[in-house]
């Protein structure tokens, strides 16, 4: 039984946020939905709130959005969501705005996907896949580092913001993110990786990211493609200022030369930015972009709030 939207009564204006689809030739993974599950969140939501991707632009830089306005935002150039969700938009006539990466556009694979399908399908489920991590890390050079970190950690605290996240995501991130660090965390992924006969990294690569004739056929549908950094650093706003420009030009210069126009929107990778990213971000003439929550609403337009498609499942109970 489907439920009204009431809950999204109190949220202002915002992008739904898109990641993950499953079904055919696309594995199921943590917080991946069917098209038939998209149809039921658009019907859920109510498909006449969705705004063009142009609309929405035009109306949110007048600061002439509607309290029920929502617009449909795609992150990370997934094979998934243009093979999976670009037909169930076509059928309701809704086109959206796609944030890509362009490393993965130009040949290269990035871990942060290839990891996510790793786990995906070759676990269980997440939790079985985060007990052969922190096994794998309790026998690499890092166990006692990493044991002492989590001995004052405490689970609730930690990425609080984000309330729909286990205990377990939690610790899991934490040791990734804060313990480990890139290189470390990316050795061990590598290794676990190694260590598996059955995961080939090539096969998996193949199916999880659009080629540019994709973005090509998705603008000429009326959707709009914007920038999304060039090889997605899970922590941009960590980087040094000429690194961030280094990011967000290599990836305006790619999108610009596909599409023979310079994308004027964005949105942050893992929603991390600072004052020197907007800068850069203005340097490059991009005038509105999108976080990848609700929460600090309120910061202009490169900063515009977004809701997680994970988090309107849950609430319709599809997750
Ligand atoms: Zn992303």
């Amino acid at each position: 039984m489907i439920r009204s939207a009431a809950r999204q009564d109190a949220a202002p204006p915002h992008g739904v946020m898109f990641h993950h689809f499953r079904g055919e030739g696309h594995a199921d993974g943590q917080g991946a939905i069917t098209g038939q599950q998209l149809a039921d969140m658009l019907d859920w939501l109510g498909p006449d709130r969705f705004l063009s991707p142009q609309d929405w632009t035009e109306r949110a830089l007048a600061g002439r959005l509607g309290p029920d306005d929502l617009c449909l935002t795609f992150d990370d150039a997934l094979l998934c969501q243009s093979e999976i969700a670009a037909p169930v938009l076509k059928a309701y006539g809704l086109t959206g705005f796609w944030f890509v990466y362009s490393s993965v556009l130009e040949g290269r694979s990035e871990r942060l996907e290839l990891y996510r399908h790793f786990r995906s399908t070759r676990f269980g489920d997440v939790d079985e896949f985060y007990a052969a991590f922190q096994a794998r890390l309790e026998r690499s050079d890092h166990g006692a580092e990493a044991r002492a970190a989590l001995s004052d950690f405490q689970a609730e605290r930690y990425l609080a913001q984000f309330d729909f996240y286990t205990d377990a995501d939690r610790r899991f991130r934490f040791l990734r993110d804060r313990v480990l660090g890139p290189a470390r965390y990316e050795a061990l992924m590598d290794a676990l990786m190694d260590e598996d006969d059955g995961f080939d990294l090539e096969q998996a690569a193949a199916r999880l990211w659009m080629t540019e004739d994709h973005l090509l056929d998705l603008r000429d549908q009326g959707h709009v493609i914007g920038l999304h950094s060039y090889s997605h650093p899970t922590d941009l706003a960590a980087l040094d200022e000429a690194r961030q420009r280094d990011e967000y030009r290599r990836n305006h210069a790619h999108l610009t030369g596909l599409l023979g126009a310079a994308p004027t929107v964005m949105s942050h990778p893992c929603n991390a930015y600072d004052a020197r990213t907007l800068k850069v971000l203005g340097e490059l003439g991009i005038v509105m972009g999108f976080r990848s929550n609700l929460h600090d609403c309120g910061g202009g337009p490169l900063e515009l709030p977004r809701e997680d498609h994970g988090r309107i499942a849950r609430q319709m109970g599809l997750l």
